[in-house]
């Protein structure tokens, strides 16, 4: 560090790090603040029926840090590093936390769908994951099948026979389990034949360019196939405009999450958007 800095050789200091490695460290001191100060915040977005109903079927918890100074900081800008420095446990325990408490109240006024949730590398590599989340949902009142986890390809590349026992834990009770961002990872078919899962969402890459271009379109629809072979359903995620949902329509595709149905809101804006929806399914008695 010293030599790339220009201190000469000197011992190294803090201020012997480059940028970069200072940026880093005073994010990390940031977010573990934030963490003890309860700075992360949840954003939704529902996931619907690919038919004319549009029927909510779950909706996917996406973390925010609500940054005192620098206001709402998105996953991509902190997650890469929190993983790298231990804290994804503590940020998953977070938001596993804040999903079920609103998962209560969105039950208690009616509103059972489950809510998704996101997990990272480290979180299968923990044995004591399962019981975390099992803890939750019993101190929450809540069924398991209240909450889904959604596990990218690279999580299971990881260490892969530790993350298949542990998904298969967690689905034996009873908790649904969704393959996300599906087709951009490495090894996408070898563990398709062991994994136990619900639902796989294909990346959102593919389902943008399916009106323009055909080789996308051929791969949506074929991954419709390839899911319901396995017993899966197919989720599209990314639907930006309703030519793509009707297209996805004719593919057979279930299940579609997308600007084109709802952005990922707060709780407030996401309530009031899935009350409207359900008022439409049930009319008041
Ligand atoms: P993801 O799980 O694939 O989540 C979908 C991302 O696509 C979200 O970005 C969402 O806002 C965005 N999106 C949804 N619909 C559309 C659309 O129609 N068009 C476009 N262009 N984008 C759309 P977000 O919230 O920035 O999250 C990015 C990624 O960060 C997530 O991708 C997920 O991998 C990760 N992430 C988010 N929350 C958590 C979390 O609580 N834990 C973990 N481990 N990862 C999380
Ligand atoms: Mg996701
Ligand atoms: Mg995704
Ligand atoms: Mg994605």
């Amino acid at each position: 560090y010293a030599a790339k800095s220009g201190h000469g050789a000197g011992p190294v200091f803090a201020t012997g790090l480059d940028d970069h490695a200072k940026a880093r460290l005073t994010m990390l001191e940031e977010l573990r603040a934030g963490l003890d100060r309860g700075e992360l915040v949840l954003h939704y977005q529902p996931k619907v029926t690919v038919d004319d109903e549009q029927r909510v079927d779950g909706v996917e918890a996406l973390v925010r840090w609500q940054h005192p100074v620098r206001g709402l900081v998105y996953p991509d800008a902190f997650l890469y590093t929190a993983e790298s420095a231990d804290l994804m446990g503590r940020i998953t325990e977070t938001v596993l936390e804040i999903a079920c408490r609103q998962s209560r109240r969105w039950r208690d006024q009616g509103l059972t769908m489950p809510v998704a949730v996101n997990l990272s590398v480290s979180n299968l590599r923990d044995p004591d994951f399962p019981e975390q989340v099992s803890a939750l949902l019993l101190r929450f009142g809540l069924p398991p099948g209240a909450i889904e986890l959604e596990v990218t390809e690279s999580v299971l590349m990881t260490d892969a026979d530790t993350a298949l026992i542990q998904l298969g834990r967690l689905r034996d009770m009873g908790l649904r389990i969704a393959v996300d961002d599906y087709g951009t990872g490495y090894s996408s078919l070898s563990y398709l034949r062991v994994l136990p899962a619900d639902e796989l969402k294909l990346d959102r890459s593919f389902v943008l360019r399916c009106g323009t271009d055909p080789r996308s379109a051929a791969i949506v629809q074929s991954t419709v196939g390839l899911a319901h072979s396995l017993g899966m359903r197919m989720v599209a995620e990314g639907v930006e405009d309703m030519e793509t949902f009707e297209q996805l329509r004719g593919f057979g595709c279930d299940l579609a999450q997308g600007y084109v149905i709802a952005r990922p809101a707060g709780v407030e804006a996401v309530t009031a958007w899935l009350s409207e929806r359900a008022g439409v399914q049930q009319p008041v008695r």
